[in-house]
Parts: structure tokens; C-alpha cells; sequence
């Protein structure tokens, strides 16, 4: 499959610097913000700094770097957020995910008790 990146998407903006976000937690190889739009207490999107359209791009082509050091991120947002209870990871993915943004993303939503995924 060929995954084609456009560097023009908002989350390449805030990567460049060109948009501004409310910064989470960041390192080498991944940013975390918060969604601008939230759906619940704790809404923040970690994604890699790397140009990747979406979570199978990412897991086939970045590096084990990347990777862990986008997992890491994850984890550190975790305890930034004190998410001890517990919180959801969600990745849409294209068309039929409702994918909006093709730069991957892993929405972090916690903060209090969710719901049952919808399909
Ligand atoms: P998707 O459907 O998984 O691609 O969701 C994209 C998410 O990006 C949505 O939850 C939006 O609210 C969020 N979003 C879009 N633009 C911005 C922004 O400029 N800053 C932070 N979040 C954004």
C-alpha cells in the first residue's frame, strides 16, 4: 500500500510551528497536545514527529526508535494526566475510522468514566 503524506495537514502546521498548540509533553520523536476540541476531561493527541499518515504507515516504516519513543510519550502523557483510573487510545484510521487529519494520531481520552465504543 502506499501511504501518501501531505505536508500541508494541520498536525504538520503545529509540527512546523506554524499553528500553535497547548503542549502536553514532547521529545525526540513525538509531540502530545490537547485536542481543540475535547470530548472528555482529558482529550490530548500524541503524534509522531516523523511523516506518517496513520497508524499503519507508523507501525510498517518508522523506525524502533520512533516507535518507542512514541509509546513513551504515551506513557509519560499518562502520568502528566493522572490517568490511573484508566483511559482510552483511539487511532481512526482513513475513510471508514473518520479519519480527519492524516498525520497519525493516537487520541488519549480519560478523566472520567467513557462510554461504550459506538460503531
Ligand atoms: P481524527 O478524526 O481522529 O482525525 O481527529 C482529529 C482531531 O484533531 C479532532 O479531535 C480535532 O478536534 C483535532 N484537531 C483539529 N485541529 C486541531 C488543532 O489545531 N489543535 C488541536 N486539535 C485539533
Amino acid at each position: 500500500m502506499d501511504f501518501d503524506y501531505d505536508d500541508q495537514n494541520i498536525f504538520a502546521k503545529i509540527l512546523r510551528g506554524e499553528i500553535p498548540n497547548r503542549t502536553v509533553y514532547e521529545n525526540d520523536y513525538a509531540l502530545a497536545f490537547e485536542d481543540i476540541a475535547p470530548q472528555a476531561p482529558v482529550h490530548v493527541l500524541v503524534i509522531p514527529k516523523g511523516a506518517y499518515v496513520s497508524l499503519d504507515h507508523f507501525a510498517l516504516e518508522a523506525s524502533a526508535d520512533e516507535q518507542v519513543g512514541f509509546m513513551q510519550a504515551i506513557a509519560e502523557v499518562c502520568k502528566i494526566a493522572d490517568l490511573k483510573d484508566g483511559f482510552r487510545g483511539i487511532s481512526n484510521t482513513r475513510a471508514h475510522g473518520l479519519q480527519e487529519v492524516p498525520h497519525y494520531h493516537m487520541h488519549i481520552l480519560g478523566g472520567r468514566p467513557l462510554g461504550p465504543i459506538l460503531v
